[in-house]
């Protein structure tokens, strides 16, 4: 029987009261055995939950009594108990194919189970999808989903996936677009495989076959130095350009037939081919935000607003789509960004003359043109401090995924007066992918959440937005 494991208890919560100490196991809840932590709410929700503990091999039950709807107060080890399902798809631009050795397990953890779609907004591609995770997505209401399209041409996709079952999968999009599931869509574009007429082809078929689709994001592959396949590419300008150009072309025949624009071109793709990024109502209030798409001009319009001392847009940053849930931390690239108090306590806020904001190559070319804004409106001479991606190579060059070895090595040269800023997007679960804590830094740098309004406090002094 799959057991839920302990990992901590909120003091003072309702499973604090009965004594349920991190170790224990969970069994079952109500009665029910636990296969994920979206059973485990639904029963932790009632005001009266029977919870049947294992500690040290012996079996026991405790009962707790709550308001409906009141967390429980656990925190637990997985989201997924009954084992999550990997994926069998062997994608030449797979990132995960594509990592150094030596990062940490849960990076390594190829998923494709719609479960951690709804509950994380990762997409899945359906191939591993049954009849049985069909009903339960329409009878426990699982919406909305991320389905990794690629290519609507069978062909192409399952050479995509190299997966068969790649060709046919998307017949369970259609069934959970048939049945009401809302679904956002991806298209990762690999160069000389899905772009031009392939992209051209695959976005008649959304509108053709899947009308439905509440949006769809075109990114582009990442090539790191790791790559083993041949047949990947990175992006040239002018590719980038054609794939913007094949987007709003889309977008206006979208607007035409559906009323809305309903695909999305990654920020990435305007910081390639050297373009402004759409205007903020153009991206139909984000919704594709966490998949890097509008997070720039999300990120002006915050900084626009603080600036002028108007709420945010609200856009920013979220730790997953079901953060309310107890016990159900995202692992990997998703689990949340929090940092320890002593990395906050030795950053501190020192009154110090320079500010420096540490961030990426694609981060710099965002932050760049709202520096004489910022430094307008903020007391602190500013700069910023671009760090090279040399850990992942390639085209690797978004904010997130620096890693603690680089930052060291950028900032072992930097003067020790100014007063650094670091985004807690290069942060999960307080480290750096490469297991480097904040902590381990040459300088003592603050951590401030990735969005406009935060980082205008930071620069203010106020630690208002601090975490
Ligand atoms: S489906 Fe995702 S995890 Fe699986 S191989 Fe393809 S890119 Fe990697």
């Amino acid at each position: 029987m799959p057991a839920a494991r302990v990992v901590a208890v909120t003091p003072g919560s309702p499973a604090a009261s009965t004594g349920i100490q991190p170790g224990d196991e969970v069994l079952t809840l109500n009665g029910e055995a636990l296969r994920d932590v979206i059973r485990y709410q639904l029963q932790a929700d009632e005001p009266v939950v029977e919870l049947e503990i294992r500690r040290g091999g012996l079996e026991q039950l405790a009962v707790v009594e709550k308001p409906a709807g009141a967390p429980l107060g656990l925190e637990l080890d997985s989201p997924v108990f009954d084992r999550v399902q990997t994926c069998d798809n062997h994608c030449p631009f797979c990132f995960i194919h594509q990592l150094p050795k030596g990062m940490r397990r849960s990076l390594y953890l190829k998923d494709d189970d719609y479960r951690l779609s709804f509950l994380y907004g990762n997409f899945t591609t359906l191939t591993r999808f049954t009849e049985a995770d069909l009903e339960r997505v329409l009878s426990e209401k699982l919406s909305p989903l991320y389905v990794s399209i690629h290519a609507t041409d069978p062909d192409v996709r399952s050479h995509l996936l190299r997966n068969r079952r790649g060709a046919t999968s998307l017949r369970w999009l259609a069934a959970l677009l048939d049945a009401g599931v809302e679904v956002h869509g991806q298209v990762v574009v690999c160069p000389g495989i899905n772009d031009g007429d392939v992209l051209d082809d695959t976005l008649l078929g959304v509108l053709d076959r899947f009308p439905r689709l509440a949006t769809v994001g075109v990114v582009p592959l990442g090539v790191s130095a790791h790559t083993s396949e041949p047949e990947m590419r990175e992006h040239t300008e002018a590719v980038a350009g054609a794939v913007l150009d094949t987007v709003e072309r889309w977008q206006r025949r979208f607007q035409d037939a559906l009323g809305r624009r309903l695909a999305f071109a990654a920020d990435e793709y305007y910081v390639l081919a050297g373009r402004p990024f759409p205007m903020v109502g153009d991206y139909e209030g984000f919704p594709q935000h966490e998949n890097g798409i509008g997070m720039a001009r999300a990120f002006e319009a915050d900084v626009r607003a603080a600036l002028a001392g108007e709420p945010a847009a609200g856009v920013g940053p979220r730790a997953g789509f079901f953060a309310w849930v107890d016990g159900a931390p995202a692992d990997g690239y998703r689990a949340p960004r929090h940092f320890d108090a002593p990395s906050r306590a030795r950053a501190g806020k020192r009154a110090v003359g320079r500010v420096t904001i540490v961030t990426g190559q694609y981060g710099e070319r965002v932050l760049a043109p709202l520096l004489p804004l910022l430094r307008a409106a903020t007391a602190p001479p500013l700069r910023l401090l671009s760090v090279p991606n040399r850990f992942f190579g390639g085209n690797i060059a978004v904010t997130g995924l620096l890693t603690g070895r680089d930052v060291i090595d950028v900032l072992a040269s930097e003067p020790a007066g100014d007063r650094y800023l670091l985004p807690d997007v290069v942060l999960s679960r307080d480290r750096f992918l490469d297991g480097v804590a904040v902590t381990d830094l040459p300088r003592p740098v603050q951590v401030v959440p990735t969005d406009g309004a935060s980082l205008v406090a930071a620069l203010r002094g106020d630690g208002a937005h601090e975490r």
